[in-house]
């Protein structure tokens, strides 16, 4: 079938206009999120259910045409937009929005993959739940982008990633099959479990097309504090006092440098920083109590008065609403685009063990500045679970555009020294076609070879998502 045949039986499938061809009709679905590549497609195809997703991969499975799946096209790391060959599809889960059932006893939500995050959260919400997935993307990326990139967020210490959050998929293989996965079991001991090797996949091996979702309870409060520390080592002992005292009511712990927050000041001067004074880090934190506002009030002041009395804070702020709680969050969110505002930088998603990360970033930070002295390091990140977004900007006087010809060596510098500590070179954001080369540096031949393995018997024609990861 050559490309014009192929073009007139996915308009015959789907309709003429959810078959886009005209280079301004697809510029928005090619263009990676950061603006650092613009890829080429055939076409973008948008079906409407499940049963289009699958005749639509079939169909591309007859003329060869490879696919790649996209959700909101926030991913960072160009894992949904196409090469520059134009010889694939872009195929948008956009159209596939519903929230098709909430059990509130069973605890769960099923959605299609295309449900915006913030939809999903609002539909739990409605009935009284909690979905505890939250990134600062989440009103533009979808259910079915967050599982395939495993997606993280501020609530990973206390809910866990996307995986964790996940009971049951519905997946078009990459043959054009459905496979109905949508269970609502939280024990399902039957085999290899299929589910998981999908979540995280990044659109490889097949396309998500649905999922189960698991709810919480909302809780009755959430109180937010910023504390002002000495340095790395010192939020690590202020998590672990947190931790000692509110348990599973802390769900949150971020690490700010104060280099992050003078970004901010500087380029969001009507954000309030709420410390004065100037200090070296900064922890965000957030407790969410099950009983009552003065329950986790209590929990935080026992924590930060325990953690004041050994030394370890030096100063906090604790939100006496919720407006000055989002406008604590405001702070950290603020982050990413005032770094964006203050020029190019070779950014880091690592994770490390907790326990390693004072150790990692004074080991790291003198060996960049050895090798591109005056570089400046942004660091912050959801310490709570171990990822650091450790992220290098010019020295002052390199163009930007120079600095960034120095990626490969700065990325030795911190992608080695992640690896000598026990770290992973993409803690959320995934592998894409970005950090290919990385991970085939610092995987095993073992543990590379298994995964081809996977992507061979699941993916035999190499039509899903090709170039990305592997
Ligand atoms: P896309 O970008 O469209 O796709 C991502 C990958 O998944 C691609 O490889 C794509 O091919 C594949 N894919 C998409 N849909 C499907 C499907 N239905 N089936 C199979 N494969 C599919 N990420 C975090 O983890 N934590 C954060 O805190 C975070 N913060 C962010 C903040 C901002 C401001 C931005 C812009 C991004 C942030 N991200 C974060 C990254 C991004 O939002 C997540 O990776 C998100 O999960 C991507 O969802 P999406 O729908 O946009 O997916």
């Amino acid at each position: 079938m050559d490309s014009q045949a192929f073009l007139a039986a996915c308009r015959a499938l789907l309709g003429e206009v959810h078959v886009i061809a005209d280079e301004a009709g697809m510029a928005p679905y090619l263009r990676d999120q950061r603006g650092r590549f613009t890829g080429r497609a055939l076409a973008v195809l948008r079906p409407a259910n499940t049963e289009q997703v699958a005749a639509t991969v079939r169909l591309c499975a007859q003329a060869l045409v490879p696919i790649v799946p996209q959700g909101g096209n926030t991913g960072l790391v160009l894992g949904s937009v196409p090469d520059a060959s134009g010889r694939a599809v872009v195929l948008s889960l956009a159209r596939m929005q519903a929230i098709r059932q909430v059990d509130a006893v069973n605890r769960t939500i099923t959605v299609d993959a295309g449900a915006i995050l913030q939809h999903v959260q609002e539909a739990a919400a409605v009935q009284g739940c909690l979905f505890p997935l939250s990134l600062a993307a989440e009103g533009s990326c979808t259910i079915g982008g967050n599982l395939s990139t495993n997606a993280g967020g501020t609530a990973v210490l206390r809910y866990g990633n996307t995986r964790e959050l996940c009971l049951g998929l519905e997946v078009v293989t990459a043959q054009g099959e459905i496979w109905n996965g949508l269970r609502g079991l939280r024990k399902d001991n039957t085999g290899y479990d299929l589910r998981d090797l999908f979540i995280g996949a990044e659109g490889t091996l097949g396309i998500i097309t649905g999922a189960v979702l698991k709810l919480y309870p909302q809780p009755k409060a959430c109180v937010t504090a910023l504390a002002a520390v000495d340095s790395p080592a010192q939020a690590l002992r202020l998590l672990s006092i947190m931790q000692d005292h509110c348990a599973a009511s802390l769900t949150g712990f971020e690490l700010m440098s104060a280099y992050c927050l003078q970004l901010v000041a500087r380029h969001f001067p009507a954000l309030q920083q709420p410390l004065a004074g100037s200090h070296r880090q900064y922890a965000l934190l957030e407790l969410s109590s099950s009983e009552s506002a003065q329950h986790a009030a209590g929990l935080l002041e026992r924590a930060l008065g325990a953690a004041l009395a050994e030394g370890v804070v030096q100063d906090a702020a604790v939100a006496a609403s919720e407006a000055q709680s989002q406008g604590l969050w405001r702070l950290r969110e603020h982050i990413p685009l005032a770094q964006a505002a203050d020029g190019k930088n070779i950014k880091h998603d690592i994770s490390l063990p907790v326990s390693s990360i004072a150790d990692f970033i004074a080991a790291t930070e003198p060996r960049l500045q050895a090798a591109f002295p005056g570089c400046q390091l942004v660091c912050f990140g959801h310490l709570g679970d171990g990822n650091l977004h450790f992220n290098v900007a010019p020295p002052p006087g390199v163009m930007n555009e120079d600095f960034l010809h120095s990626q490969e060596a700065v990325n030795r510098v911190v992608h080695d020294a992640v690896a000598a500590f026990g770290g992973s070179i993409s803690a959320e954001h995934g592998i894409g076609a970005l950090k290919r080369d990385e991970l085939a540096r610092y995987k095993s031949p073992v543990e590379l070879s298994l995964m081809r393995a996977i992507k061979a018997a699941l993916d035999p024609l190499g039509l899903m998502n090709p170039g990305k990861i592997l």
